[in-house]
C-alpha cells in the first residue's frame, strides 16, 4: 500500500462557474485559476500523484502551459488515475476534507463522491468527502476561497 497528501487553494473570482469535485455548484461565484480550478481534484490529483512518488499536478499540467487554460480537472484526474493503473494498483480509499465558508456543501456531497467514484472506477463507500469552515478566521473565514485537504490510499491491484 501507499500513501499521498494533497493540499491546494484557489481564490474567489466572480463571472465564472463554480466546479468542486467534478461537478458544477450554481448559484455561487466561481473560483480563480488557468484550469477550471476545481480545488477539490486538484488536491486528490496531487494525492495522487504523491502516492506515486510522481511529482505534483504542476509539474505534469503546468499552469504556463495554454494547452491547460481552462482544462477540465476531470480529465486531468483521469490521467492521473491511468498513471496509478499502469503501475498496478487501484484505489483503496480517499478522504477529502473541504474547507469553506460558503458555499453550504452539505446538499452537493452525495454528488461530488458519485462523481469522484466514477472517475476513479471504484464504490462510492471507498470515497469520502467532508465539509468544514475556518470558524470565520483568515482568508477562508473571510470568504476569500476555498482549501481542500485529500489524502489517498492505493493498494496493488488484485
Ligand atoms: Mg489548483
Amino acid at each position: 500500500m501507499r500513501i499521498g497528501f494533497g493540499y491546494d487553494v484557489h481564490p474567489f473570482e466572480s463571472g465564472r462557474r463554480l466546479m468542486l469535485g467534478g461537478i458544477e455548484i450554481h448559484g455561487f461565484k466561481g473560483l480563480k485559476g488557468h484550469s477550471d480550478a476545481d480545488v477539490l481534484l486538484h488536491a486528490l490529483t496531487d494525492a495522487l500523484y504523491g502516492a506515486l512518488a510522481l511529482g505534483d499536478i504542476g509539474s505534469h499540467f503546468p499552469d504556463t502551459d495554454p494547452e491547460y487554460k481552462n482544462a477540465d480537472s476531470a480529465k486531468l484526474l483521469a490521467e492521473c488515475y491511468g498513471e496509478i493503473i499502469d503501475r498496478g494498483y487501484e484505489i483503496s480509499n480517499a478522504d477529502i476534507t473541504v474547507v469553506a465558508e460558503r458555499p453550504k456543501l452539505q446538499p452537493h456531497i452525495a454528488a461530488i463522491r458519485e462523481r469522484i467514484a466514477q472517475l476513479l472506477h471504484c464504490e462510492c463507500s471507498r470515497i469520502s468527502v467532508k465539509a468544514t469552515t475556518s470558524e470565520k478566521m483568515g482568508f477562508i473565514g473571510r470568504e476569500e476561497g476555498v482549501a481542500v485537504h485529500a489524502v489517498v490510499l492505493i493498494k496493488e491491484a488484485g
